[in-house]
């Protein structure tokens, strides 16, 4: 007899790296450059010592209030957690069970197969076209639940609103959770599929502070759907910790909704960047869909991927790079700000240039 045989064994996923203590450019965890709205600092200086003594709101009522007037729903179809990957951990435990199995895409965001794994839920993939889109005829199918992020990761594409419409309304037996964390950053024509909502109750709409408004410190995330998801997914979070949100982020999340100029802003500068990014590398010999999002994923025509991350890395410039089927030759790369953006483009000029000659 062996205790370790009774031990719950998982591969976990594997976050970017977070160097201390170097001076890098971190272009490898999709995190904003810029700093949140004004606000957020002021409501975290106003917290009274005396308030850190309690239990925060178990429901994060203010927080959901906001978001709910924010979205124009109803508060009960708010569901909040601490960053989006605990709300969709949450939202697997309480909506795939059963025993069918899930789908989501071959490539993706690869947290979904560890918690399917650490949860114990079957799933199986379905690969992307070979332009790495979606072919919602794949998700036609009895399973489980469907789980995929619009725009996807690490690809940044962005499907439509009717390609995203297919998946939901072939699934009415099943959840299927839009996991959009990069939608803020789709742009003019990028659709969320919060416009979906009122006609499909199995539909849960998944949304994260930690890009788009800068907040990945403060771990918030939230989740919109019908009132009945909410409920089951209120249930389920209520069986495992009542106090998952602090009190800092429930304020910190409610002042950064409150200052959409500032929001709206940042979002325009960072997709600025990121189109003035795509032309210098295209220029470069880079090749690549077009990204939707606050990172870009890239391949060039001649160096390999693994070769350009090393290099980078060496040079104090982390970017991301997947050792993975299908994608083992592209590089993900955050957009950070345009001197930052500068200081890569023009590190890779000279990395390509040098590569020639030698
Ligand atoms: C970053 C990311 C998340 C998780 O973000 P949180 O910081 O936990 O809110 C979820 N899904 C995708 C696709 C992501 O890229």
């Amino acid at each position: 007899m062996n205790w370790e045989e009774n031990v719950r064994n998982v591969v976990p996923y594997t976050p970017g790296e977070q160097p201390r203590g170097r001076d890098v450019i971190k272009l490898n965890t999709n995190e904003n450059p810029y700093p949140p709205a004004p606000g957020v600092t002021e409501a975290l200086m106003q917290i009274r010592p005396e308030e850190y003594s309690l239990y925060p709101d178990p429901d994060a009522d203010a927080l959901r209030e906001c978001l709910a007037a924010y979205h124009g729903v109803g508060k009960e179809q708010v569901f909040t957690g601490v960053g989006s990957d605990d709300v969709l951990a949450m939202a697997f435990l309480t909506f795939f069970n059963s025993g069918k199995p899930i789908l989501f895409p071959d490539v993706t965001y690869s947290f979904y197969d560890v918690w399917a794994e650490l949860f114990r839920i079957p799933y199986e993939t379905r690969a992307l076209r070979e332009d790495f889109t979606i072919d919602p005829k794949d998700y036609r199918t009895d399973c489980g639940g469907v789980v995929f992020p619009n725009p996807n990761a690490p690809t940044g594409i962005l499907e439509t609103l009717d390609t995203v419409e297919e998946i939901v309304r072939a699934n009415p037996g099943a959840a299927v959770i839009v996991d959009e964390a990069y939608i803020d950053f789709a742009g003019i024509g990028g659709r969320s599929a919060l416009d979906l909502l009122e006609r499909y109750e199995n539909l849960l709409v998944v949304r994260t502070f930690s890009k788009s408004r800068s907040l990945a410190g403060m771990r918030i995330g939230y989740a919109i759907g019908s009132e009945k998801m909410i409920a089951y997914l209120q249930d389920v979070k209520f069986s495992f910790n009542s106090y998952t949100m602090n009190l800092p982020s429930q304020r910190a999340g409610i002042a950064s909704v409150q200052d959409e100029a500032y929001f709206q802003k940042r979002l325009r500068q960072l997709i600025s960047t990121r189109e003035r990014t795509k032309r210098e590398l295209g220029r470069l010999g880079f090749a690549f869909s077009d990204s939707r999002s606050n990172f870009l994923f890239v391949s060039h025509d001649e160096i390999p991927a693994k070769e350009l991350f090393e290099a980078l890395k060496e040079a104090g410039i982390y970017v991301r790079y997947f050792e993975k089927p299908r994608i083992d030759n592209y590089l993900r790369i955050s957009v950070g700000t345009d001197e930052a953006m500068d200081t890569l483009l023009a590190f890779l000029e000279r990395y390509i240039e040098g590569r020639k000659e030698s």
